[in-house]
């Protein structure tokens, strides 16, 4: 059973008590779109168990990473994307921009990206 907050939004969505357009489930990850879409594919990746950040890792989760990284990449397949490339990211903390404190990854993909990003 995911560790999850009842007053996290993302917990919410993993949990299915807050709606969202939700593109793909496991035991451990959930995957939904971005209310506020950067790209014609803007998806985010997240854990069900409430993780805050990328800083927060642990060799525990070395699973939990195989499954993101396997669903972003069977994401960018089904999205049409794989050929034409995409961006996976998660921002840490204030400076990166991270307004939801519960990890996600932010999988970008159908138009051309700038780097180094703004
Ligand atoms: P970050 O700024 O890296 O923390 O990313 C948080 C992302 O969550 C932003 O891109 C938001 O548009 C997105 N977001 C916030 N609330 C929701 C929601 N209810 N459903 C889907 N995406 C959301």
């Amino acid at each position: 059973m995911a560790e999850t907050y009842s007053e996290c939004l993302f917990c919410q969505i993993g949990q299915r008590e807050t709606p969202a357009e939700i593109v793909h489930a496991s035991d451990a990850v959930v995957a939904f779109r971005d209310i506020n879409p950067q790209a014609p594919t803007h998806i985010l990746i997240i854990p069900k168990d409430h993780i805050e950040s990328a800083a927060d890792l642990t060799k525990d989760h070395r699973g939990l990473l195989w499954d993101i990284f396997e669903t972003a990449a069977h994401l960018a397949k089904a999205e049409g994307v794989a050929q034409s490339g995409w961006r996976l990211v998660t921002n840490v903390g204030p400076n990166a921009g991270q307004s939801v404190p519960h990890l996600h990854f932010h999988l970008l993909g159908g138009r051309t990206m700038r780097w180094p990003p703004g």
